[in-house]
């Protein structure tokens, strides 16, 4: 086994080797064309590379960034939690250990080795993606891949010289990019104003730690800062945090809680502007409306306000591929791109900006490709915000349901009724349950409290399967666990609870 890797790893070499060989030499590559070629090796990619070889498919995967797994699992989903379980962990044991009958004698923050962690499961993981490949027997082409023609990419190689791969499809999954503060006058400079990547390494834990942008990633690095003893204000110009898709009460009890855990918010409140004075950095704030203006002053600025496609250097105007005013890729409901043979997945086209997202899309992208079917359930994608406690949806919000008219039943039980929760000393947040009214099918399941982000998979699994909550309700839940809320917000939307 072990030797076949090594086999197949020294193909790839030699032939990556002689390809940029003979393109330095002038000479066209005269390789047999692949399957499919996917543009991009992060989670959308990645995924879709492995399960087009799984089907038997000759494929590559290119990507530019010299590691596999993308924004995700190098600078997004991984180093954040990473760090996030670790801060926990070092709030607990300052915080609440004490409460648990756990006296430790003094508990000291040492963020040096803390940040190796998070780069050890880094690289245990991208490397992990990299055994997959070999595996799979994918071609990982490390550069960055252009379009020549829409069957032509030529990859600039990473370790010099260029190459051109041939490709019956061709997936593109490039991603997204950070986005910079709009209309200008704010820079990253990744050290004292920093974007989600910088916040991942900073050196020592900022005094005063100013975030812009009350979205999930916002409030998870600024949630990890505040652990770890920084003075943490979010300063967004809605009126309630937690982005998109969130249920208003259950964004309004999350705001509430984080503010008791000390950060303190800023909402409907906009940045007009930064000034870099003596070692400090000054932020302008005035109301999103218009009205006072203000100065808040900082060690560090987070800009978190959020991310845009990235398309440069693909040379899509050369092939037709349509770009729509947001930068994104336009796709079909198979994935197909405007230029047959040629699909699009993840964080470069529409839909949420998420990795498990992306991942259903490129398998699905591979499906198509293969059978000519694929699926993806756009109702049943769950989000979660891994702070603590952790909040998770998926489905219809109450706002939703009210602006399209649908009539709706709702169940909600507290954590301070769930006896696992008593028993963990660990009782805030709720699990509310939305269902259609006439017929009590799941339409909504918003989560708040320990665990939540576990918790949700039965929510999408149930509304996946067309549930009702009395399905969900008649299901046993063992005890004593945490789901048992879960099941109880079901009695609470088609019966009555017992607990509460
Ligand atoms: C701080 C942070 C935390 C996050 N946390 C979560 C989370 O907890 N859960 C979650 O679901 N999502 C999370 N996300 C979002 C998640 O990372 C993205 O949704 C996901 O990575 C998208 O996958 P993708 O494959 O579409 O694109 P990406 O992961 O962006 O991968 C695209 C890849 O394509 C490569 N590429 C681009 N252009 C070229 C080219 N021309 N040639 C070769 N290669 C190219 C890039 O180098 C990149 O590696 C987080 C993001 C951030 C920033």
């Amino acid at each position: 086994m072990l030797q076949l890797q090594r086999a197949s790893q020294r193909t790839i070499a030699r032939r990556a080797a002689r390809a940029a060989a003979a393109t330095r030499r002038g000479l066209a590559t005269a390789s047999e064309p692949y399957d499919c070629v996917i543009i991009g090796g992060g989670p959308g990619g990645y995924v879709a590379a492995i399960k087009a070889a799984q089907h038997g498919l000759k494929t590559a995967c290119i990507e530019k960034r010299g590691s596999l797994g993308g924004t995700c699992l190098n600078v997004g989903c991984i180093p954040s939690k990473s760090l996030l379980n670790n801060s926990h962990k070092y709030h607990e044991a300052q915080h609440d250990f004490a409460k648990r009958g756990i006296d430790v004698p003094e508990v000291k923050l040492n963020l040096p080795n803390m940040l190796k962690a998070k780069e050890q499961s880094v690289t245990s993981l991208t490397k992990g993606i990299e055994f997959l490949f070999k595996q799979n027997k994918v071609d990982y082409i490390k550069g960055t891949g252009s379009f020549v023609s829409p069957t032509k990419i030529a990859v600039s190689l990473n370790e010099g010289g260029e190459t051109e791969v041939d490709a019956k499809n061709v997936i593109i999954a490039t991603g997204s990019e950070v986005a910079p503060f709009p209309g200008g006058g704010i820079e990253i400079d990744e050290e004292q104003i920093v974007s989600s990547t910088g916040a991942l390494e900073l050196k020592k834990v900022p005094e005063k730690l100013v975030v812009i942008g009350g979205g999930v990633i916002g409030l998870e690095l600024g949630s990890v800062w505040s652990r770890l003893g920084a003075e943490v204000t979010v300063v967004e110009f809605l009126g309630g945090i937690g982005g998109a898709g969130i249920d208003e009460e259950i964004a309004k009890q999350f705001q509430r809680i984080l503010a008791k855990q000390g950060i303190k918010f800023k909402l409907n409140t906009k940045v007009t502007g930064a000034e870099k004075r003596e070692g400090k950095v000054y932020i302008k704030t005035e109301g999103s409306k218009g009205g006072k203006e203000e100065e808040l002053e900082a060690d560090v600025v987070l800009v978190s306000v959020g991310r845009r496609p990235v398309t440069t250097g693909l040379n899509l105007e050369k092939i037709g591929v349509e770009v729509d005013n947001r930068g994104r890729i336009v796709i079909d409901d198979q994935f197909n791109t405007s230029v047959k043979n040629i699909k699009c997945i993840g964080d470069v086209t529409f839909g949420p900006m998420l990795a498990h997202k992306a991942e259903e899309e490129g398998i699905a992208a591979v499906e198509y490709i293969k059978t000519g079917h694929g699926h993806v359930n756009y109702h049943a994608i769950p989000s979660v915000v891994y702070t603590y406690p952790e909040v998770a949806w998926v489905g219809k919000t109450e706002q939703e349901l009210k602006a399209a008219g649908v009539k709706y039943a709702v169940g909600k039980f507290p954590f301070s009724a769930n006896s696992r929760a008593k028993t963990n000393l660990d009782t805030e947040g709720q699990v509310k349950m939305i269902t259609e009214n006439e017929t009590d099918k799941l339409l909504g399941v918003h989560i708040i409290g320990p665990n939540a982000g576990e918790m949700i998979a039965e929510a999408v699994l149930a509304i996946e399967y067309g549930a009702s909550a009395e399905d969900v309700a008649r299901t046993t839940h063992a005890h004593p666990t945490l789901s048992e809320a879960f099941k109880e917000a079901a009695m609470a939307a088609y019966d009555k609870p017992i607990h509460c």
